[in-house]
């Protein structure tokens, strides 16, 4: 398979660098390794009592400061997949129905391969081969939208330069419960932030937000320490320790029986912010680049300003 331009990861960095190429009138294809529109977005739906309800158990929420950010989240509001979350402040939207609204309705008109994980790149004359699990494909111009870590690890023998700054940062990881409660917590407030020091960094009732399904849903986050304390314990005990966890945190006098409990690791949850070289980096000689929350901000408009960037910079080049 050959293709002008391939994107190797769709998160909201990837799918963002697509749209804006293909505005020029480019065509980009995508390929990632998940089974659907996600990424650090991600929602999963799971059936409670006969319902399907759907936890965010990545990303929170998403705040808009840049104007053309803005534009692009008032078309999501327009297309049904964000809304606003007052609980999270006046500024915070998310998507709808899951988080990952917005990355579904992006990637809709776009070329991109789900479940198809990238392994190696490597120089073939004046193309890119680049190895998957699922057969070799060629390009012409690689664009690398994933992870710091799993960027440096895709780079480090194919443009060592390129490979410097995702491998020079270290992601904070974060272990996330979710968790649905038999009976309604007495809690006034749908979100607990917790300090620097604090276990639980913060805890949400997920079934706060549009469009979730009716089901008492919290989705409970472990601090940088606290996750990297229980990193290599199995899921099961880790999701009952910080369920104690976040009932010290809550200050209830008891927590009802769950009906549903799970947690989910991220290894690379939130990056720090590679410093100097801009939002992204494309090298016109090799016709790779990168992008990623990691060059911009650890945030959903991070990655949207830096999939942005990288498109402009490949277009300008
Ligand atoms: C627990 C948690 C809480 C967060 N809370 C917030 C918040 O409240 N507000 C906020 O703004 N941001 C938050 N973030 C950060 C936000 O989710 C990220 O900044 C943003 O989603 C990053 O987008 P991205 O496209 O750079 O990376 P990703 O979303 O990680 O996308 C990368 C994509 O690449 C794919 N991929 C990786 N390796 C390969 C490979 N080898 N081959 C093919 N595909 C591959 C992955 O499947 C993924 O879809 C949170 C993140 C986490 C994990």
């Amino acid at each position: 398979m050959h293709h002008d331009i391939l994107i190797i990861g769709a998160g909201m960095a990837g799918l963002s660098c697509a749209l804006h190429l293909a505005a020029a009138g480019l065509a980009p294809a995508l390929i990632d390794k998940g089974r659907g529109p996600g990424g650090r977005m991600a929602a999963r739906r799971v059936a409670i009592g006969g319902a399907d309800v759907s936890f965010d158990h990545g990303a929170q929420y998403f705040t808009a400061r840049d104007p053309a950010f803005a534009a692009a989240v008032a078309a999501w509001q327009e297309a049904g997949a964000a809304s606003p979350w007052p609980e999270a402040g006046e500024e915070a939207f998310v998507g709808t129905p899951g988080m990952n609204g917005p990355l579904k309705v992006m990637a809709s008109g776009l070329a991109v391969r789900w479940g198809v994980r990238a392994l190696t790149l490597t120089q073939a004359g004046d193309l890119w081969r680049i190895a998957t699990d699922a057969g070799d494909i060629t390009a012409r111009t690689v664009l690398v939208a994933v992870p710091a870590e799993q960027a440096a690890d895709l780079l480090r023998d194919a443009a060592p330069d390129l490979a410097a700054s995702p491998a020079s940062i270290q992601s904070a990881p974060c272990w996330a419960v979710l968790a649905a409660f038999h009976a309604a917590l007495p809690l006034s407030q749908a979100a607990i932030r917790g300090d620097g020091d604090a276990a639980i960094s913060w805890a949400a009732r997920n079934a706060s937000k549009p469009d979730r399904g009716g089901a008492e849903t919290w989705v409970i986050h472990a601090s940088p320490t606290r996750s990297r304390a229980l990193l290599d314990l199995p899921k099961d005990e880790v999701a009952a320790i910080l369920l104690d966890d976040f009932w010290s945190a809550s200050g209830l006098a008891s927590l009802p029986p769950t009906l549903h409990l799970d947690a989910h690791r991220w290894l690379y949850a939130l990056p720090q912010v590679a410093k100097g070289g801009g939002p992204a980096r494309f090298d016109p000689a090799l016709r790779l680049g990168i992008a990623g929350d990691y060059l911009h901000s650890p945030r959903v408009e991070g990655a949207w300003l830096s999939g942005r960037a990288l498109a402009e910079t490949l277009l300008a080049a």
